[in-house]
Formats: structure tokens, sequence, C-alpha cells
């Protein structure tokens, strides 16, 4: 008898009738004999419109109340699923996180899952019940509730699956998988059938939004392999693991590219030790998250070229920074707000030589100009014009054979 973790997000249970395809969805897996534990988000729009709330109350709302208010949203879905699958003949109940409990460390609103008692669940599932469990919060060590970060849910069912060894995790929610880039910006993007955590990792931090960075990590570090699928159309979806097992020769599994980048360039600033830290860290302390960055040799051994992007959004502020900082001295400041990040990710170019070469030569052959390069074991990214964006990537796909 297998035990699986079904997670569902917010658009998979948006409405009634939504929630009673997912409960059809939930028996078909006891029918076949599986034990099944649900993992569910609130119903689509419920968090934000939560948090609209607490912004008319008060603009700087308690932290802790805020967490409380939020993680009322799993409270109603999982109730109504419950429900539901008690009305279709099933034995099933839901538990919300401080009742199991899962136990969270960390700030409210980014309290991470350190653990999860599982006896009460474990015994539940024994007995041929269907636990269905609030995602996406906890409590900490003071008994206050907890909520672990937007899209946290995909992390409570990671964490569950963990503590109560299950065989499997299947992520439902509204896209059939991972592509091997953004099908709406590509048609001929063709869905993954195995990806690695790694490579998950890489193309979810880069905006291919199907799963939470932080919890592919988690899968990643406890060892789940995790399902995605569409809880809309039934299709075997994306399974991201570790197993090199019946993988493909693929080199390059996708493509990712990031909207709304900018690129700033600081001109002819003094090469002396801690000139990169004296700019980055009004940044850092302002929570201005920097992504590539290059610094020139200095030809001259005095002065040096620090490029480097940031999100468009923290542009005004960052300009802000460098201008008043009085630690630097620097000739010339440019800013460049249409720009974006394409990268090309694998696991396979640790062992092949010659991809750096074919990106490059790809996009010369379209003319496409690369502004910063940035790499790492896994994965190639080239900043360009973002008006370029589109062509690099059906270039791309196609020279690496993703067509
Ligand atoms: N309901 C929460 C959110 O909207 C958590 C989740 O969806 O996973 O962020
Ligand atoms: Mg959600």
């Amino acid at each position: 008898m297998k035990t699986v973790v079904l997670k569902f997000g917010g658009t998979s249970v948006g409405s009634i009738d939504r929630i009673k395809k997912v409960c059809k969805i939930i028996s078909s897996y006891k029918k076949k004999k599986n034990k099944v534990v649900v993992v569910s988000s609130a119903m689509s729009g419920a968090t934000n419109e939560l948090i609209n709330k607490s912004k008319l109350i008060s603009n700087n709302f308690d932290k802790a109340e805020y967490d409380t208010l939020l993680s009322t949203g799993e409270q109603v879905s999982c109730a109504l699923i419950a429900g539901r699958l008690n009305h279709i003949g099933f034995k099933s109940r839901s538990w919300l996180s401080w009742q199991i409990p899962i136990i969270t460390e960390g700030p409210h609103s980014a309290a991470r899952i350190n653990r999860v008692v599982s006896k009460d669940v474990q015994n539940y599932l024994k007995n041929g019940g269907i636990p269905v469990i609030t995602g996406f919060q906890g409590i900490n060590n003071n008994y206050r509730l907890t909520t672990i970060g937007r899209s946290g849910s995909d992390a409570t069912a990671i964490m569950i699956a963990k503590y109560i060894k299950a065989d499997e995790c299947i992520i439902y929610t509204d896209v059939d998988g991972v592509y091997t880039t953004d099908p709406r910006q590509y048609k001929k993007a063709k869905k993954i059938k195995k990806i690695f955590y790694d490579e998950m990792l890489e193309m979810a931090s880069l905006g291919s939004k199907v799963m939470q960075p932080t919890s592919v990590q988690d899968a990643k570090l406890s060892k789940i392999d995790i399902k995605v699928k569409s809880s809309f159309v039934s299709k075997p979806g994306t399974l991201i693991t570790n197993s090199s097992k019946a993988f493909s020769n693929q080199i390059i599994t996708g493509i990712s590219s990031t909207k709304n980048d900018a690129k700033i360039t600081i001109e002819g600033v003094k090469d002396r030790p801690g000139v990169a830290a004296s700019i980055f860290k009004p940044l850092s302390q302002n929570l201005i998250n920097v992504d590539m960055v290059v610094q020139n040799i200095a030809l001259n051994g005095k002065e040096t070229d620090l490029t480097f992007t940031i999100k468009s959004d923290d542009l005004k502020k960052t300009e802000k920074f460098i201008k008043s900082n009085k630690k630097i001295s620097y000739k010339k400041l440019s800013f460049d707000k249409n720009v974006s990040k394409v990268s090309i990710i694998g696991v396979g170019m640790i062992t092949t030589p010659g991809i750096t070469y074919r990106m490059f030569q790809a996009l010369a052959s379209k003319k496409i100009n690369i502004l910063v390069i940035s790499t790492s074991e896994i994965k190639i990214s080239v900043l360009v014009a973002t008006n370029q964006v589109k062509k690099a990537i059906v270039v791309l796909h196609k020279e690496f054979k993703l067509d």
C-alpha cells in the first residue's frame, strides 16, 4: 500500500465546483488503495483579500496577527474539502497546523517548517481516514501561528511527505508540468518529463513559477520526489527527482528568462579593497537583491568599471544609495531599464564542453547583443535587451534541440 501526499494549489480549489472536482481526484487515489494525505492552499484570491483587509486596519499591522489572519484562508478550503469527502462517503477530517502541530522557526510571514509531529495523522491514515492539512502555516515556540511565505503550501506538502515517509508527493496546480521554456512565450515549448532538483531550482528561481524555490530545496534535502500535475486536465506531469534513472541525454533541460531587470554601470571606480563591499552594503541593508555582477580588470591599476543588475522596481532607490554614498567615488553612472536575463539550464553542461560557445554563437547568428554574462555549474545566463528576449529563446530552443 502506497502513501501519497496530494497538494492542491489555490486555483485548484478556487471555487465550490473546483473543490468537488478535487475531491474526485482524491477519491481516485483512495480507490486505488493508497493511503492519502491532502494538503491545501487557500481558495485563489483568499489570501490576497485577507492581506488587503489588514492594510485597511493598519499600515503597520502586527506581524503575529497578520499570520493569524492569513492562515484562515486554508482553514476554509480544508474544511470544505474534508466536508465534501465526507459527503461522498469517505472518512476525512481537516487538520489545522497547530493541531498537528507543524512546528516552525524564524520570523512571522517567513517562517520555515522545522518539524512535523505526525503521530495522530499516521494513526488516522492507518484507520483509513483522509487527513486534510492546511498548507502555508505552522506554530512557533510561543504557540503563535506563523506563515511560511507566499505559495508556501508546496513546502508544507513536502515536509508532511517527509515526516510521514510518503512514497509520493504530487503537487496539483493549474499548469500540467514544467516546460522547457514559458509556453505562453513560445509555442514550441515542450513539457519536461523528468528534471533534477537543481535544474528545477534554477528554473523556479528564474521565473517558471511552477513551484516555490524554497520548497524545491526542501524536497532536495529530504530526497522527496515530486510530481507536478494539473488538477484541470488528466495528463502526465513532470517528475522532479534526483534519481538519474531513465534520464534522457539532453544537455540543456530548459531555458528561462526574467522580466523587469535593470542594469547599472559605475565607471571609473577607485580600485581598492572594500569598494565593491561599500557599494553593495546599503543595497543589502535595504533588501535590494543584486543579481549579476561583473567587474572589469583595472587596466591602469587604479580604476575599474562595475556593472550589476537589480529588479527595475528597485532602480530609483539604488540610484539614490549610490549617489549619496560618500565612501565611493566614480566618473560616470549609467542605467538601463530595458534588459532581461536569458538562461540555459542543464546538468548535462557539467560534462559537455562547448556549450558556452554554442550559446553565444546562436545568439550572434541572430545579431543579439550580449550585455553581461554569468555562469554557474549548470546554468549560463546572458543579459540582453528586453525586446530581444523572444528571439533569443527561439534560437536557443532550436540550438539545443528542445523544439
Ligand atoms: N495561500 C497562500 C498564498 O496564496 C499559500 C499558498 O497558496 O500556497 O500564498
Ligand atoms: Mg497560492
